[in-house]
């Protein structure tokens, strides 16, 4: 992309109304514009970030064997009255008539819509083990919507139900879940602590909250140090072995992490002192295993291998996609802007032509865009007439791990800069070997 033929309104003054520094980050960045309390435009740099991050969820629930779908936004009342829960989900559910005067509401999360698809279509224990997902917006009417996609009301959520014969299978989905959701943050750059948490109004008794260690957290969270050097990293999981994956979610859950809603000072104490610690969480996640609270009342059952009609075990899991967002610049941030990991970010690369309009500088910053794209990498090429000074100061606004700086100086001496935005770091290099080094870091992302 050529930054003289986007669409990046950056804002050059901070906006009052960001009290933290990602809802800053964003609306300086042009990423996001407020539509009304709690909702939100994205902007076209913060909706590439957005599709990054549902990518990588995408990918990493379909390698644990669970199945897209899509359900829609808007819902029928009467399948929450089946549940119970249309009166008990309180003023945080916005209820909407049609011109029917039928009830209707705009779905906060789809237990029931997803209970009601699978009555309909499965019957038999044969069928299971069957897990459907969906990344769909979700609207909750918050009291007080605040720290711009943190907590907005409108809002992009993955959410995913299990279907299992028996208790044994549904948690072997609920560590499945696990499992793949620490591979989910950890490529997005993020470490996210599982911490056994309460259940709230989804009920049920196993629950864990995926927490994002930060200072702006709205969550209260206490671990054992130890659990912060835990890394999936690449290791190869099969998600259909019970044992391996058991083993996993043993392994995360042994170090002492919950929320304050769990928080038990006498089990805390038995945490060696010196890795004690409290601190803030920001919560991008939570799987729970609930048993038959949906399938009882709505009738969702199968026949199991006896001929006798029973209860399907469930459980629901959720990422919060768009406040993940907020989250990962919570966590990789700066003075001067964003800090995007590698791998999430909305471009791979900025290249800052110093000299717009000198036929060398010009020729060395076309020829280096078109090598990182043929590479099937994405750079921003910021090719206007601002200063150079400006243009840094928005490529470290905007968060780009990389940046090739051209220079008609440097192009001289035949090399051009590349520069890391995290660690501020530059190396002078030829044009072919700075692209190969991107194209090389990219590799392993
Ligand atoms: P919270 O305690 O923050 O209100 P929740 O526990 O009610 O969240 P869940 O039902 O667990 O939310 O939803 C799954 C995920 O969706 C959460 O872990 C969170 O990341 C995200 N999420 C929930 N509410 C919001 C919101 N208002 N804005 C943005 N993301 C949200
Ligand atoms: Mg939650």
């Amino acid at each position: 992309m050529r930054l003289s033929r986007y669409f990046l309104p950056v804002l050059k003054e901070t906006p009052a109304e960001a009290q933290i520094v990602s809802h800053r980050c964003m609306l300086r960045a042009g990423m996001i514009k407020q539509a009304s309390a709690g909702i939100y435009s994205w902007l076209p740099l913060g909706f590439k970030v957005l599709r990054r991050i549902e990518q990588i969820v995408h990918e990493e629930q379909i390698r644990a064997g669970h199945i897209p779908m899509l359900m829609p936004t808007l819902q029928s009342a009467d399948l929450w009255r089946e549940s119970g829960r249309y009166d008990d989900y309180g003023e945080e559910m916005l209820r909407i008539t049609d011109r029917h005067g039928r009830d209707m509401l705009y779905g906060p999360t789809n237990e029931e819509l997803i209970t009601d698809i699978f009555r309909s279509h499965v019957g038999s224990y044969r069928d299971l083990p069957l897990t459907l997902y969906h990344i769909q917006w979700k609207f909750r009417d918050e009291i007080r919507p605040r720290f711009g996609v943190m907590r907005g009301r409108e809002f992009y959520m993955k959410d995913g139900y299990n279907f299992d014969i028996d208790k044994p299978s549904a948690l072997h989905a609920y560590n499945r879940h696990m499992v793949s959701y620490i591979r989910t943050y950890e490529r997005m750059g993020l470490q996210a602590i599982p911490m056994r948490a309460d259940s709230g109004p989804i009920g049920g008794d196993d629950t864990h909250e995926f927490l994002v260690l930060a200072d702006t957290g709205e969550s209260e969270v206490f671990y054992d140090a130890a659990i912060t050097d835990l890394k999936l990293g690449d290791r190869v999981v099969d998600y259909d072995n019970r044992d391996e994956c058991a083993a996993i979610v043993q392994e995360w859950t042994t170090p002492y992490a919950r929320t304050d809603e769990t928080h038990d000072e006498a089990v805390f104490a038995g945490v060696p002192e010196d890795r004690r610690r409290s601190s803030r969480g920001i919560e991008v996640g939570q799987i729970f295993y609930f048993g038959t609270k949906y399938s009882d009342p709505m009738g969702a059952t199968v026949v199991n291998d006896k001929g006798e009609r029973v209860p399907v075990h469930m459980g629901s899991h959720g990422i919060g996609v768009s406040r993940l967002l907020g989250a990962i610049i919570e966590a990789s941030h700066d003075d001067r802007g964003i800090i995007w990991p590698e791998g999430v970010t909305p471009f791979h690369c900025g290249i800052v032509n110093l000299k717009q309009g000198d036929a060398e500088a010009d020729a060395a910053c076309e020829a280096i865009y078109a090598a990182l794209t043929a590479a099937g990498l994405e750079p921003l090429y910021d090719d206007t007439e601002e200063r150079a000074g400006a243009k840094f100061a928005t490529m470290d606004l905007i968060g780009l791990p990389w940046r090739i700086t051209v220079g008609p100086r440097g192009l001289k001496n035949g090399v051009v800069e590349l520069t890391s935005r995290r660690t501020g770091d530059s190396e002078e290099l030829t044009p072919e070997a700075a692209v190969a080094r991107v194209v090389e870091i990219y590799a392993g992302i």
